[in-house]
């Protein structure tokens, strides 16, 4: 055989998500659009909003010159000049253009952090439910993933991840919001775990960095800000994109943020320079890099998500679900009525919604939902998610 037995086996689960989407397709074609329920991909539907387009016809009415060529590694420096600023404004940290390397997506992003770091065989550690594609992200870099399960309030568990360090441990990948629960890490556990690993790494005599995948961070609910470890820790590399807060994800384009104060910042830039290059990356779209800059202040209303979140969430709880209520993000991730998420999931598939079952982000017992959706979507998956809770629980 061919293909490699390791991407053969990780394809599995990782084409799950991917399998509902396409099993999707065909249902439709049999049922028709309009009575199949699809929440199991997170592709938010919402257009990005109207001053990007505008950026985009300007660009394309009156380039500037060499709009098209490649550009640096770490991205026009006026884009990063605008994010570095931006994010000082919004964190209160004092980032420079120089932290900022410009990425293709949040998935580069978190890809060209780890490859700056990782050794072979280094350890990264990451707390579940966790976003499915972080084992390979690590594993592309020679890493090994290890796992700390999350309480009831889906916040770490802190024994078990003070049990998880080691001398190899290299870093710790944050997601809050979460996908694939919505849930925000509060101020107080987002502290504690900046101490815990603050004293693992001295116990250890090692560096180790948290690579924080902030995704999420501008789709938050909750009171103010949402709280970010980059304010605790810093020797966090922080990666996010465009993709959700600008509804953008087709255009590849997000951004790393090393921290002013971070141990080999200098080092760790020029590493993260060389992962886009030898990544194949070697530069963010370069009309994108323009498109952005001057939107860092601009998101899509997520009142709209917060509205979706809010009808989801009581519906689902009025017919019975548990469910930790969600903070951001655009999922929601309730409690499967029988143990096998997986026979939960192709129950739910037979009553015409698709879903994605808690073992695919190694939480079995679980389902996720995205709603991301047009409400029509939402609204149309309820009766058959009553019927698949009525069904199991007799
Ligand atoms: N990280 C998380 C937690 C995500 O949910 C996603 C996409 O769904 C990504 C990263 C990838 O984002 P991007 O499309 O910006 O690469």
């Amino acid at each position: 055989m061919a293909i490699s037995e390791k991407v053969k086996g990780a394809m599995v689960v990782g084409n799950y998500i991917r399998k509902m989407f396409e099993e999707g397709i065909a249902l439709k074609k049999i049922h028709g659009n309009e009575n199949v329920f699809d929440l199991s991909i997170g592709n938010p539907v919402l257009e990005p909003p109207e001053a990007f387009k505008q950026e985009l016809k300007r660009l394309i009415d009156n380039p500037p010159p060499g709009l098209h060529f490649a550009t640096e590694p770490a991205g026009y420096v006026e884009t990063r000049q605008a994010i570095a600023s931006q994010l000082s404004l919004d964190t209160g940290v004092k980032y420079k253009k120089e932290h900022i390397v410009i990425a293709y997506g949040a998935a580069g992003a978190v890809n060209i952090g780890l490859k700056a770091i990782l050794n072979p065989g280094d350890e990264v550690i990451s707390f579940v439910p966790n976003y499915f594609e972080y084992v390979n992200y690590t594993e592309n870099h020679g890493g090994i993933i290890k796992y700390v399960a999350a309480d009831e309030d889906l916040n770490p568990v802190f024994s078990e991840l003070e049990s998880a360090f080691s001398p190899k441990t290299k870093a710790v990948i944050i997601n809050s919001p979460n996908n694939p629960t919505g849930h925000a890490y509060s101020h107080t556990v987002l502290k504690k775990i900046a101490e815990m690993v603050t004293r693992a790494a001295a116990r250890l005599k090692t560096t180790i960095y948290i690579v924080s995948d902030d995704v999420y961070t501008n789709i938050y609910f909750g009171e103010g800000k949402c709280p970010r470890i980059l304010n605790y820790y810093p020797n966090t590399i922080m990666g996010t994109s465009y993709s959700k807060d600008l509804s953008l994800p087709g255009e590849r384009i997000g951004y790393v943020a090393v921290h002013p104060e971070c141990v080999d910042r200098d080092n760790i830039i020029s590493g993260l320079n060389y992962a886009n290059r030898v990544l194949g990356f070697v530069n963010a779209p370069s009309i994108m890099q323009k498109a952005v800059c001057n939107l860092q202040n601009v998101r899509i209303d997520t009142n709209i998500y917060r509205r979706k979140r809010d009808f989801l969430y009581k519906a689902l709880t009025d017919m019975g679900y548990s469910i930790v209520k969600p903070e951001g993000a655009f999922y929601i991730f309730p409690k499967s009525p029988i143990p096998d998420d997986e026979a939960f999931v192709l129950g739910l598939k037979d009553l015409l919604v698709l879903t994605t079952p808690g073992f695919v982000f190694k939480a079995p017992g679980y389902f996720r939902l995205s709603y991301c959706m047009d409400d029509a979507t939402i609204a149309g998956a309820l009766p058959g998610l009553k019927k698949g809770l009525e069904k199991y629980r007799s």
